[in-house]
């Protein structure tokens, strides 16, 4: 069996290795890194929880290890596609090059630049960055890629999702030619086919199955009812919740709850804390202190509930979290795939359980006919919507009329979780076939379905990036840079009031 010394690291990210408890490098690893090591271009086809991101981090600190960093050029680049999945790269780089002189920044959206700029002066050897926070970094001139000697790209399969893949081509063009260029996606859709023959060089291709199967280490249960009202539906179901999470007692350690919607999230998130359960929200509309605190808070024990949308959750690597709930059936059959593989990490056993009502049939049908499985009928416990503590009145007629404000907007702008859909006719190529599902822990979407034109939600394509003024400067529209701001308009100033008066 390999181990790490077998492999040519440098011996400071051995010993960081083998302090962090490792002994055994995964099968990524043992593939990928002899590779990287000898400069070749890796395209390794893994998903999360395989140990892909020890497997391009310890080859580019051993590779790096000589050399140092110049003022505003950084010597290597990693861009992942979200904020969270970034932070989690640069503890893995802290954890692996604690022994070395390495430096590194990470520059994702939610941070202020100043500080972010202040580093990238001093000189980095590895910046870690969201695609959009790096471009906005380059178009202010605090940044040239002309340095880099090694680039790696991380989840690429979801940067597609997200709608990443143009400015993915743009820093490629703006690296130089002879970069070593370290690849990762979960699944290989065309369009992933596409950029990676366009930009790497004979690439080595290491590919590895999940671990473990969803089926193997978590138990999925689906608790159907039928609400006594229609419109009381979101009621109810935050009473079944807490009867599952009563019932399940003590085995209920941790949980991360999904809803479809950022709105419901809060709710979800509120209404847990008003019956004494210890929950708190993360999606794309809380600023980042906020989600890291609430995420540092869930990875350390300190808080039980994480109450989640689909984007903010993504590839998060929590080993311990013994329940998934899926408070609403997600409407994109490949999303049941991702929420219930944040359980049963690890080789430990997880439940996932999935609460529905009768108009979700034909999201559950999606669901069935991707995992290729029935999802087992859990007993319904006996559950009373009736508050647990005397709530005002009010607060539920409040929730109600939320309600009937849910269905009646159903589709429309603002109320639709921030899972980014490019419903173009790119984004939504045919991609590999589903009876991946169950083997990949997080297949590739299959088509969207059809929004409505006028309904079609803008792709939020860069989650949180752009919020709080954080647009990309420099560009110009009809004459005004984007970034001045207009008043009381926020971002969304109409077009028409851009437009010159004159008639020449
Ligand atoms: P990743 O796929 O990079 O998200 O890693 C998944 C998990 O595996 C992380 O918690 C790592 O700390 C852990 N890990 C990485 N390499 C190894 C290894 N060689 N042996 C055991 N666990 C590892």
């Amino acid at each position: 069996m390999t181990k790490f010394s077998d492999l040519a690291l440098d011996p400071k990210v051995l010993s960081a290795v083998a302090e962090a408890g490792y002994e055994t490098p995964t099968p990524i690893q043992e593939q990928a890194i002899p590779y990287a090591l000898e400069g070749r271009d890796v395209l390794g086809i893994a998903q999360t929880g395989t140990g892909k991101t020890a497997s391009f981090t310890l080859p580019m600190i051993t590779l790096l290890s000589k050399g140092r960093a110049r003022a505003r050029m950084p010597r290597s680049l990693v861009l992942a596609p979200t904020r969270e999945l970034a932070a989690q790269v640069a503890e893995n780089f802290d954890t692996y090059a604690k022994n070395t002189k390495l430096t590194k920044a990470l520059l994702i959206g939610g941070v202020s630049f100043g500080e972010q700029d202040k580093l990238i002066d001093r000189g980095v050897d590895v910046l870690i960055a969201t695609p959009g926070r790096l471009l906005d970094h380059f178009e202010r001139g605090k940044l040239l890629l002309t340095g880099v000697q090694i680039m790696v790209v991380d989840e690429a399969d979801r940067m597609l999702d997200m709608g990443f893949i143009p400015d993915i081509e743009r820093i490629f063009q703006l690296t130089p030619f002879t970069r070593q260029t370290l690849f990762f996606s979960a699944t290989m859709a065309p369009e992933i086919e596409r950029i990676t023959n366009a930009f790497l060089h004979n690439p080595a291709r290491v590919e590895v199955a999940r671990q473990a199967t969803a089926s193997e280490t978590i138990e999925q249960k689906l608790f159907s009812f039928t609400p006594s009202r229609r419109d009381r539906s979101f009621t109810e179901k935050r009473a079944l919740l807490r009867a599952l999470i009563e019932s399940e007692g003590e085995a209920c350690q941790n949980a991360i709850i999904f809803c479809n919607r950022k709105v419901d999230v809060d709710v979800v998130a509120k209404s847990l804390k008003s019956h004494g359960l210890d929950a708190a929200p993360i999606h794309g509309d809380l600023d980042q202190s906020q989600r890291t605190r609430t995420l540092d808070g869930f990875r350390d024990g300190t808080l039980r509930f994480l109450v989640a949308s689909d984007v903010a959750a993504r590839g998060l690597d929590i080993p311990a979290v013994s329940h998934v709930f899926n408070f609403d059936v997600p409407s994109h059959a490949e999303d049941y795939i991702h929420r219930i593989g944040r359980t049963g990490r690890a080789g430990r056993q997880g439940r996932a359980y999935t609460l529905a009502v009768p108009a979700d049939d034909k999201y559950l049908s999606a669901i069935t006919s991707l995992v290729k499985m029935d999802i087992p009928t859990g007993e319904v416990p006996e559950f009373s919507a009736a508050p647990e503590r005397p709530r005002r009145e009010q607060d539920d007629r409040k929730d109600e009329r939320k309600e009937g404000g849910r269905s009646r907007s159903r589709g429309g702008r603002g109320r639709r979780d921030e899972a980014p859909r490019d419903t173009t006719p790119r984004e939504t190529a045919p991609r590999e076939a589903p009876r991946e599902a169950l083997r990949t822990e997080e297949p590739a979407p299959v088509v969207s379905e059809p929004v409505a034109a006028a309904e079609a939600p803008k792709p939020e394509r860069r989650e949180g990036e752009r919020r709080g003024g954080e647009r990309r400067g420099g560009e110009r529209r009809n004459g005004r840079r984007d970034d001045e701001a207009v008043v009381g308009m926020g971002d969304h100033m109409p077009d028409f009031l851009t437009r010159s008066f004159k008639t020449s």
